[in-house]
This record gives C-alpha cells, sequence and structure tokens, in this order.
C-alpha cells in the first residue's frame, strides 16, 4: 500500500480532538486554587462525549466519559457550569453591542436606497459640518475600524463647488452646504455602507440616513443640490444617476432653468 493510500484510509483525526485526547492520556492535572483569570483559563475542568456542562474532576455525572480541558476552551466551545459541582466560572468581558460588524449595502445586496435596515446600520450623531457631501460624526462604541469622531464623505455624490470651481456653480455648492446643515447638524443619524471604506484623504465613505429614514445622500441628488458622483462604482449608482436625470427634467436647484437663463450670458 502506498503512503498516499494510507493516509486516505486512515485519516489524521481532527487536530482538536487528538489535543483532546493527549490530555486525556496525560492523565488529570491538579485544579487550581489561584484566582487569578490567567490561572483559572488554564485550569482543568472536564466534559462527557454528549454533555452540555464542564465539570469538576470528582462530578458524579463524569462516570461515562470525562475528558480534560482547560477553562478556556471549555467555555470557549460553549460548555456551561454544572449546576451540581459548581464549577469555577471564567467572567468573559462583555461584548458591545455595536462590535456588529458595518452594514455594508453591497453585501446585503440591495437595490434601492430605500431598502436599507436602519436597525442593522451604525448609529452617530453630527457634530459638525463641512459642505453639502461632507460632515463630521461622533460614534458612541465605535466598531472595529472605526474611530470615535470620523468625517464622512457621502458616497455617490458631489456637491458642485469641489469639482466644478466655475463660480456660478459654487453658488450651489453654497445652497448644498447649507440644506445639509440644516438637515443634519446636531442630528442623530445612521450609517451604511459600500465597497470602499475610505477614500484617499482617509475619510470614511458612507450612506448617511436621517431619522425620518431617508438617505440624504439620494436626497442632495434628488433636490438638485449635487450630482450623482459616479467616478468611482456604488451599489446603487443607476438608482443615483436616475435622481439627477428627475432633478434635471424638474429643473430642481442647481438644474433650475430660470437660474441657468440669468446667468448664460
Ligand atoms: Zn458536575
Amino acid at each position: 500500500m502506498k503512503k498516499e493510500d494510507a493516509v486516505q484510509k486512515f485519516p489524521a483525526l481532527p487536530s482538536a480532538l487528538f489535543l483532546i485526547l493527549c490530555l486525556a492520556l496525560s492523565g488529570p492535572v491538579a485544579a487550581q486554587t489561584s484566582k487569578a483569570a490567567e490561572t483559572l483559563a488554564d485550569s482543568t475542568v472536564y466534559v462527557t462525549n454528549t454533555g452540555k456542562k464542564y465539570h469538576r474532576e470528582d462530578c458524579g455525572s463524569l462516570s461515562r466519559s470525562k475528558i480534560a480541558l482547560s477553562m478556556a476552551d471549555a467555555t470557549g466551545s460553549g460548555y456551561e457550569p454544572c449546576n451540581v459541582c459548581k464549577p469555577p466560572v471564567l467572567v468573559v468581558p462583555a461584548v458591545s453591542s455595536q462590535a456588529a460588524a458595518l452594514y455594508q449595502v453591497n453585501i446585503a445586496g440591495l437595490g434601492s436606497v430605500s431598502q436599507a435596515d436602519l436597525s442593522r446600520m451604525t448609529r452617530a450623531e453630527v457634530v459638525d459640518h463641512v459642505d453639502g457631501d461632507t460632515v463630521r460624526v461622533r460614534i458612541r462604541n465605535p466598531p472595529p475600524g472605526l474611530a470615535a469622531v470620523e468625517t464622512i464623505r457621502m458616497i455617490g455624490v458631489d456637491t458642485p463647488e469641489t469639482v466644478h470651481p466655475r463660480r456660478e456653480v459654487e453658488f450651489f455648492g453654497r445652497e448644498a452646504s447649507e440644506f445639509t446643515r440644516q438637515k443634519l447638524l446636531g442630528n442623530s443619524v445612521s450609517l451604511a455602507f459600500d465597497w470602499d471604506r475610505r477614500d484617499r484623504y482617509g475619510r470614511l465613505l458612507a450612506y448617511i440616513y436621517g431619522s425620518d429614514g431617508d438617505c440624504h445622500n439620494a436626497v442632495l441628488i434628488r433636490e438638485g443640490y449635487a450630482h450623482a458622483y459616479t467616478a468611482y462604482s456604488f451599489q446603487f449608482v443607476d438608482e443615483f444617476r436616475g435622481l439627477e436625470q428627475e432633478a434635471r427634467r424638474a429643473g430642481r436647484g442647481l438644474w433650475g432653468r430660470l437660474w441657468l437663463e440669468d446667468n448664460q450670458y
């Protein structure tokens, strides 16, 4: 029999099981009495083949099987302390309620900004206003990868002053800036994310949802305060292009006919 065949015929035990067997064969380790957390985590407890509890060495529940584990492994594997022998309990630090993964509209596969689930977004408070498409927020209990205070560049929009330095468009940039200030500054908002986490300036890229459930990025475009910014792809690129067309046809804000005529010559 070739070596490869032998390996196939007698597959290696899963390493975790192998480790447990080694521990069991090496004989019971004296129970640690130290209260120190690291010592406690290393101390040995016992589980059975089928039970969901862990036990002290002398517990009657271990008559059928007895597998030695460290406290850390037993707790990490989901075993709970036995009610009868009352083994020691590791106190695991509580996980922050906001430590969950960031809500990404691309992973959620959303077809429209209106389908987003506000309950899964990161909560924040708008503490400063930069311009129409950029604000600063404070995030309580920021999830991994985010800071307590972040500058947010809204995804998929560009308010006029940053891309179109022509004077007549700068005017609408100021309008957009004021619109965002009035809508968001001092308010609680919810943040959703997409493919790219940050831009080249380190600003956080996000969709900002107001307490009314509206996506501010989309509202800016729909109301004629911003262009759809499609240089980088994002989940709602088609929807945002459509909103811009709608705003142009309706002559809203930036696209207002009267205003354009006044400034044509
Ligand atoms: Zn027990």
